[in-house]
């Protein structure tokens, strides 16, 4: 996958403002995430942690979680997820739901480019999960840029007036699709699942808005145009093809790759394309680091991603103040 940054900067905060500095920006809420926030937030440095959608994340699908330390459950893996939230967010750590699009971490004062705006940081997390798709549609790659997207923060507005299809299931997929009907004239939700993955406040508002019409159980095969998007041809479950005249496909499907197209190459990796990381998290570039299931040496559990995230935001600290040991007297 890959990102046009040039897409959406009209509609972007670029000034770099004192809101928008920070000590520590964590890309990815989930248990990897939200556990650094924790720590970087009670010790007392300025925290943002960006997320696409609660149920964008692994733990966030995850209908029931027994094994989590301290944690008895039966919980949802959304309820446990948000424990962890609100846990940092009381320690002042600030929680934004957006998607991270790209990072500049050429200089000490890093960058990282969301659909609402840019922010600047001394230290970027990476905790963004292996939920990354495996595999692309038919005329998806063709029409890149041309009427496909992932961020419908970024590109809505050139859809005015506009017939565009959303494809996904998740929180995700239904805040970029209730953003559209502020541009576009209808949006059609195409659910490959026979039903929604996503919070039932959420489903609820995106199921009922006039411009929204759903279509559950419904596989993407296609899209199609002639230059720019013209259809999508979907498939839905027992039913005959269909093309769907749209001129945006905006395309919000999950598989199970490390999530990296932000970061577009400009970190080092394994043969095997897997972030090359250091005892304390950090990556080949300081001040950068990567934690949970988006590192591939791992066993994929919660309570690894959290303590992975406690490791980075130990060491984050230490790199900001400049110590030679890490400091353990928080309290
Ligand atoms: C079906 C299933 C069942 C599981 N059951 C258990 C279990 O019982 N116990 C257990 O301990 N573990 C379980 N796991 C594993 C556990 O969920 C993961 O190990 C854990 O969630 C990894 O945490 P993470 O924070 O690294 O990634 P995730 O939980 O995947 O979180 C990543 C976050 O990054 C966000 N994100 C991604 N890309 C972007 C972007 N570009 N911009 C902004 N935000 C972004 C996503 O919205 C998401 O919230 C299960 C996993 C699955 C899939």
């Amino acid at each position: 996958m890959s990102f046009d940054l040039n897409l959406g900067l009209g509609m972007s905060n670029l000034g770099g403002g004192e809101d928008n500095n920070y000590d520590v920006v964590i890309i990815g809420g989930g248990p990897a995430g939200a556990s650094a926030a924790i720590y970087t937030a009670r010790a007392d440095l300025r925290t943002l942690v960006i997320d696409k959608g609660l149920t964008a994340g692994a733990l966030g699908i995850t209908g029931k979680i027994s094994n989590y330390p301290g944690v008895p459950g039966p919980v949802t893996g959304a309820e446990l997820v948000e424990i962890m939230r609100a846990q940092a967010e009381s320690f002042g750590a600030k929680f934004i739901t957006d998607k991270v699009v790209g990072v500049d971490i050429s200089g000490e004062r890093k960058m990282v480019m969301a659909g609402t705006g840019a922010f600047y940081t001394k230290v970027i997390m990476l905790a963004t999960g292996s939920m990354g798709r495996t595999s692309v549609v038919k005329g998806e790659e063709e029409f890149l840029g041309r009427g496909v997207s992932y961020c419908a923060t970024c590109d809505g507005a050139f859809f005015r007036n506009q017939t565009v299809a959303v494809i996904g299931n998740n929180d995700e997929a239904l805040e970029e699709a209730l953003f559209l009907t502020k541009f576009a004239a209808k949006v059609h939700l195409v659910v490959p699942t026979p039903e929604l993955k996503a919070r039932e406040a959420l489903a609820a508002e995106a199921t009922t808005h006039p411009k929204i019409e759903v279509q559950l159980g419904t596989r993407l095969k296609e899209i199609v145009g002639n230059g720019q998007v013209a259809g999508v041809r979907v498939h839905p479950r027992g039913g005959d093809e269909q093309t769907l005249p749209v001129t945006g496909a905006f395309v919000y499907l999950q598989g199970g790759k490390p999530i990296t197209d932000y970061l577009m190459a400009q970190l080092e990796t394994e043969p095997n394309g897997c972030l090359v990381v250091d005892k304390e998290m950090q990556t080949t570039v300081p001040g950068v680091f990567a934690i949970g299931d988006l590192l591939c040496t791992h066993i994929k559990q919660a309570v690894i991603a959290a303590a992975d995230g406690v490791i980075a935001a130990v060491a984050a600290d230490k790199y900001i103040h400049g110590r030679k040991a890490v400091q353990t007297d928080w309290k």
